[in-house]
C-alpha cells in the first residue's frame, strides 16, 4: 500500500515551485512553501492567487475553492514546518551544489518516512538521492510549465528508488489530476532530451544569422504547428534553466551535438534570462513582447 501524502513541503516559490504548491492546494493538500526571502514567497503566493482568481473567472473552479486553496498554503523562509511533511518537493534553481546543499539540510530535519522528491529538469536522480540519507526515498517528479495547465509529470526512479516511494507519487501525482509518464534516469529525461537541443538548435540559428528571432518564432509556429517559437519557449523556460539543462546533456553524455550555443551563454551572461528578467530574445518592459535581434 503507498503512503497517502497529505502535507507537502515545496522548496523554491519561483515559476515551477508556485505552480506546484498551486495544484497541491487546488487538491485539498496542505502546502508549505519555502523560499529564501520573504519577497520571493509573496511575489510566489501573488502568482498563485492570480493563477487561482483566472481559473474561477473562467468558471473552471469556485470562489471558495480559490478562498480554501490559499487558506492552505503556509510560507516560511526556513525550512521548519517540513518536519511531519509526507513529501518535500524540491523546486529551487537548477544548480547542482544548490541542490545538495538543501538536500543536506533538509533531510537532517525530516522524519524518516518522507519522500524526498526533485523537480530537477535534468540532474541525475541517483546522483541527488546519494546526496541524501533516504536514497530509497529519492525520486524524481518532473512537472511541466506552467504547471497547473500542462497535463504530464514525469517520473523518475533512481538506481535506489524503492517501490513504495515510486508508486506514492505516481498516487499523489494522479490525485493532483496529472498523467504520469515514467522516465529513465539519463540526463534530462524525456521531454528536455528532446525539446532542449532544439531550442539549443534554435538559438544556433539565429547565432549564425540564418532568421531573426520573428523569423525562427513565426516559421515553427507555422511551419512545424509548434503552439509556441522556440526562442518565446526558451525564454518562458528561463535562459538560465535551458543553459543548465544544455550543460547536463553535453557532460553526461559527452557529445558534441549538445555543445551549448555561445549566444545562450552570453544572454545567461549578461542577466537576460527570459520572460522572469523582462529580457530575454523579447523584450518584456512594454504590452507586448518585442523581439531583441
Ligand atoms: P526560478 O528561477 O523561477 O525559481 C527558483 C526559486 O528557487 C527562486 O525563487 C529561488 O529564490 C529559489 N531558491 C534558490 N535556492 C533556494 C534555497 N536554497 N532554498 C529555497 N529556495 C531556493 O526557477 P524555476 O523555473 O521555478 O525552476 C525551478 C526548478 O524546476 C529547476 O530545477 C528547474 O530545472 C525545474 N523546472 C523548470 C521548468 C521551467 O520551464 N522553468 C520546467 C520543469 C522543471
Amino acid at each position: 500500500m503507498a503512503t497517502k501524502i497529505q502535507k507537502i513541503g515545496v522548496i523554491g516559490a519561483g515559476q515551477m515551485g508556485n505552480g506546484i504548491a498551486h495544484v497541491c492546494a487546488i487538491a485539498g493538500k496542505d502546502v508549505f512553501l519555502s523560499d529564501l526571502s520573504q519577497e520571493q514567497l509573496d511575489n510566489g503566493f501573488a502568482t498563485i492567487q492570480k493563477n487561482l482568481d483566472r481559473q474561477a473567472r473562467k468558471g473552471r473552479i469556485t470562489e471558495k475553492q480559490v478562498s480554501d486553496a490559499m487558506g492552505r498554503i503556509k510560507l516560511n523562509t526556513t525550512y521548519d514546518d517540513f518536519t511531519d511533511c509526507d513529501i518535500i518537493i524540491e523546486a529551487a534553481s537548477e544548480n547542482e551544489d544548490v541542490k545538495k546543499e538543501i538536500i543536506k539540510q533538509v533531510c537532517e530535519i525530516i522524519p524518516p518516512h518522507t519522500i524526498f522528491a526533485s523537480n530537477t529538469s535534468s540532474i541525475s536522480i541517483t546522483r541527488l538521492g546519494a546526496q541524501s540519507d533516504r536514497p530509497g526515498k529519492f525520486v524524481g517528479m518532473h512537472f511541466m510549465n506552467p504547471v497547473p495547465m500542462m497535463a504530464l509529470v514525469e517520473l523518475i526512479r533512481g538506481i535506489a528508488t524503492d517501490e513504495p516511494t515510486y508508486s506514492a507519487v505516481r498516487e499523489l501525482t494522479l490525485e493532483l489530476n496529472k498523467k504520469p509518464v515514467n522516465a529513465e534516469d539519463f540526463p534530462a529525461f524525456i521531454v528536455n532530451r528532446i525539446l532542449l537541443p532544439m531550442i539549443n538548435e534554435a538559438v544556433y540559428t539565429l547565432y549564425e544569422g540564418v532568421g531573426s528571432v520573428e523569423a525562427i518564432d513565426s516559421a515553427m509556429r507555422m511551419g512545424a504547428n509548434h503552439p509556441m517559437g522556440p526562442l518565446q519557449l526558451a525564454d518562458f523556460i528561463g535562459l538560465d534553466t535551458c543553459l543548465a539543462i544544455m550543460h547536463v546533456l553535453h557532460d553526461g553524455l559527452a557529445d558534441t551535438k549538445y555543445r551549448p550555443c555561445p549566444l545562450l551563454v552570453k544572454y545567461v551572461e549578461a542577466g537576460w534570462l527570459g520572460q522572469k528578467s523582462g529580457r530575454g530574445f523579447y523584450d518584456y518592459s512594454g504590452e507586448t513582447p518585442v523581439p531583441t535581434r
